[in-house]
Order: C-alpha cells, then structure tokens, then sequence
C-alpha cells in the first residue's frame, strides 16, 4: 500500500492541520453536530481522511454507547458531560469503525462528484434518504469534489439540504470554494483547509518517519517541504520514494539530491549568480547549457533565479525571509543590481511561453545583464539629476541633456542599407520573439540581391540565429520586407 493511503490519520488526533483539528474535535466534544459541513481548501490536504474520521468519531461503537448513557435523559447531547469524560476519538476497532475505514459500510455513501457530475447519485440519494440507517446513528454522505455537480444535481442536494432527515449528515468537501451558490455556503458548517505550515508539516511526515523507522536529516526536511509545495499526499509519496531508494533506512540531504536533482539546481544557480557578479558571460551561459543537457524546465529554473534575487533584495531591505532559501548571500550585488536583474529575468519568464528555444530568453537576460555597464548606468542617471538639477536653478533648458545623450548613441541605423533593414527586421521580429530580435541587434547585415547575410558577432550569436526554425522566421520576414523571396545564411564575424 502506498504511504499516503498506509498512514493516512485514523484519529482526530492525527489531523495535522491545527485549526482543523481543533475545529473538529470541539464540535465532536459538544456533540451538537451541524447537519451539514463544507470542507475546503487545496488538493492532498486530507479533506476525505477528515471526513472519514469525523463520522468514525460520531459513529464508533464505544463512543456512541459511551453517548447514549448519557443522552438518555435529554435529547439534546450534553456538552458538558463530553468534555469531562468521553473519549471523543474513535477506537478504531469496532464494527462502524473498520467499516467505514475500508469503506463498506452501508450507511456511509461516498459521491465523487467529478467522476460523473453526480446526477443520478444525487436523484438515489433523495429517493433513499428518508431510510433510517442501518446500523449507525447517522446516515452519512461525503461528497468530494461537490463543486462539479451539475446545476441540477445541485438543485436537488439543496432540496435535501433545506430540509434534512434528523438521521442525515452532509460532508461536502471541495478544493473550489466560491464555484458553490451562497444557498449551499449558508446551509453548512464550514472548515478551511489551509496549506499547513512546516511545523504541522513535520507533524504529518514525522508520523510516517516514525513508523517505518526510517532516520531523515534535518537539512532533508525543508527542501521535502519546498518540493512538495505544503501538501502532505506529495510529502508522503517523496518519503516513500526516497525510502526504497535508500539501502539503510537512513535520508540524507545527498540521497535527496541525487533523487531529485535538487543540488544541480540549487548549485548551478549559485554559479550563475556568481558569474552574473563578475559578468563573466561565458561562465553564466554555460551554466544555462548544463542545465538545458540534464533537461530541466526552465521555468522551473527562472522561477527559482527569481526567487532567490528576491530574498536577497528582502535581506538588502532588512527583511529576513519566512524560508533562508539564499543560505549563500551574493554580497556585491546591491539593490540597484538586483532590481536590474529581476527585471531582466522576469522579462525572460514571461518570453518562455514563446520562445523557440526554451533557453534562450535566459540566455539573452544573461548576456543584456553582462554587457551592459550597470555602474556606469547608475552614475549617468546621478549626473543627469544632477544636471537637472543645476537647470533648474539656472532656468536652462535640460533637453540639453537629451541632445547629448544622444549624440552619444552610436549612429549605427544609417551606415548603409544593410543596417536600414536590420532596423526594419528587427521590429518585425519583436512581434515573433523579443529575443531573437535582441540577437539580431547585436549583428550586422550584408546584402547582395536576394541573398542576404547576418555576420554574427560571437558564437552564441552565430548558433542562435543558425537554428532552422529561427533561421526561416528572420528570411520569412527579411523576404516580406524586400518583397522577394530571399537567401539567407548565418556568418561569424572574421
Ligand atoms: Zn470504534
């Protein structure tokens, strides 16, 4: 049996997400049970498991009589009397219990509503819900999923809902909350599943640690926690795996690694920054090419290169992060570096979707960062201020300031024909791809009737624009410019 059904809580106990928890258990110490209850939050947050218990616990045999002997006075369950001395858990070994556990109990009908949209489970449900159970107190109903039920199935559960036999309880779970109709929010007794925090994470993976003896390393946890993104059905399955992966038992930070390539990323990234510190733009690309050969999502990569640019500027700004995700800092890298950089990679991110080559929006984010001076960006806005500054004092006009930036700019639109139709290509390329019309702008253009030349500046320029799709998009666009059908071939400058 895999490990998230194996140790799936048994037990309120065992629910490790506190509120819920604490929620449940005192509406089942009361003994004053809602007819309905909504149970909502994220997937593989135990929202059956949940379910399940709660009736376990209104239903267990040794509760129930535990119960009745005192109920039998008044008809309405004595709160007080619960708090005192009822064991609200369920035994776990009774019939009610084990039935409901292996979900054969007759009384307790499950409804998946995304399986089928629960049209004739709902019509059933109407039709058989006046039957006083079997064999428990409560006729129980879990409908997972109750957000895909169709209007009508849900017209016909809210009928049931309005006027419900005393016999009845309503478990509806959902992961969709605001798809339910106000009618449906009002009528049950809500529950938030929140993501757990890794304190109530740890409660749930420790439990199966625990019992399959198995020994895990601190560092381990964090990175289980992170990879799973805070759901306990994912946390289990990585426990499970790391588990048969092991041959002693033992979890340790490298078995992880090895399993889930975390240390290449966490690693590779390190050198990337590293290298985007010192613009050494080889080095930051060929990070960008170990990680293309071991075949990783760049998405995944850019999401995580933002990230950690994002703690440290939290950390430049005093903010110490919830997660020390930047255990290694990169110190010279200061807030305005930093900005620049996000904004560079956060442009490459929303580039992946259409990009040709699923590396190379992070490449080009690489090569802009290296090429361009950040430092002596930043002085010239300082002595732009400053000169602005000046001018106003003196009334002057600072379009000075814009003519002589300008003229700074290098003339390179006019040369010859050549470059007249890069500028026209370039602008038509934008609309195809942000980054390939970035590593045209660094290239030059020779023409001599329909054929055309691009000279690459470097190598990397040079594969770039060599590759056959990009290759037919740039003479695509290049032919609908001259009107003619045109040749073209990729050339590295001599
Ligand atoms: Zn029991």
């Amino acid at each position: 049996m895999v490990f998230y059904r194996k140790y799936r809580p048994q037990k309120l106990e065992e629910l490790d997400i506190t509120g819920v928890r604490e929620k449940l258990s005192s509406i089942v110490k009361s003994g004053d049970i809602p007819h309905a209850f909504l149970f909502a939050g994220p997937k593989g947050l135990g929202k059956t498991s949940a379910a399940r218990i709660l009736t376990k616990a209104i239903s267990c045999k040794r509760s129930v009589s535990q119960r009745l002997a005192s109920s039998s006075k008044s008809k309405k369950l004595n709160a007080e009397h619960y708090q005192l001395d009822a064991d609200i858990e369920p035994c776990n070994k009774c019939d009610a219990c084990i039935s409901i556990t292996n979900g054969s109990n007759l009384d307790v009908i499950e409804i998946d509503a995304a399986s089928n949209r629960g049209i004739d489970e709902i019509r059933e449900l109407r039709e058989k819900i006046k039957f006083t159970p079997l064999a428990l107190v409560r006729k129980v109903y879990i409908i997972d999923e109750v957000h895909m039920l169709t209007t009508e199935a849900f017209n016909a559960l809210l009928k049931t809902l309005e006027e419900p036999p005393s016999h009845a309880l309503f478990i509806l779970c959902t992961t969709e909350p605001w798809k339910l109709p106000e009618t449906i929010l009002s009528r049950t007794f809500f529950v938030q599943f929140e993501k757990p925090t890794p304190q109530e994470f740890l409660r749930s993976i420790g439990r199966i640690v625990k019992a399959e003896n198995l020994q895990m390393d601190n560092d381990v946890f964090d990175e289980i926690f992170d990879l799973s993104s805070g759901s306990f059905r994912d946390g289990a399955k990585i426990i499970e795996e790391l588990s048969m992966a092991s041959k002693d038992k033992r979890i340790t930070k490298e078995l992880l690694e090895t399993s889930y390539k975390t240390h290449s990323i966490e690693n590779e990234i390190y050198v990337l920054l590293v290298s985007l510190e010192s613009k050494k733009t080889k080095e930051a690309l060929l990070v960008v090419d170990r990680l293309a050969c071991k075949g990783m999502d760049f998405k995944v990569v850019t999401e995580k290169i933002v990230g950690y640019l994002h703690n440290m500027l939290l950390k430049r700004a005093g903010l110490s992060t919830i997660r020390q995700e930047v255990n290694k800092d990169i110190k010279d890298l200061d807030v305005y570096q930093l900005e620049k950089l996000i904004e560079y990679f956060s442009a490459a991110y929303k580039e992946l979707k259409f990009s040709v080559l699923s590396q190379l929006p992070l490449e080009m984010a690489i090569i802009k960062w290296c090429e361009i001076d950040v430092g002596d960006q930043r002085s010239k806005i300082k002595d732009q201020k400053e000169t602005e500054k000046r001018e106003d004092k003196s009334d002057k006009d600072t379009k000075t300031v814009t003519q002589k930036e300008n003229t700074n700019l290098p003339d390179s639109n006019k040369t010859n024909n050549g470059q007249d139709l890069l500028k026209e290509l370039i602008d038509r390329i934008k609309v195809d791809s942000q980054t390939v019309a970035g590593v045209l702008r660094s290239c030059r253009l020779q023409i001599k009737d329909t054929e055309i030349t691009i000279i690459a500046p470097s190598k990397f320029h040079n594969d770039k624009l060599s590759d056959v799709k990009i290759k037919e998009i740039v003479a695509k666009r290049a032919g609908e410019i001259m009107g003619k059908k045109i040749e073209l071939t990729v050339q590295m400058k001599k």
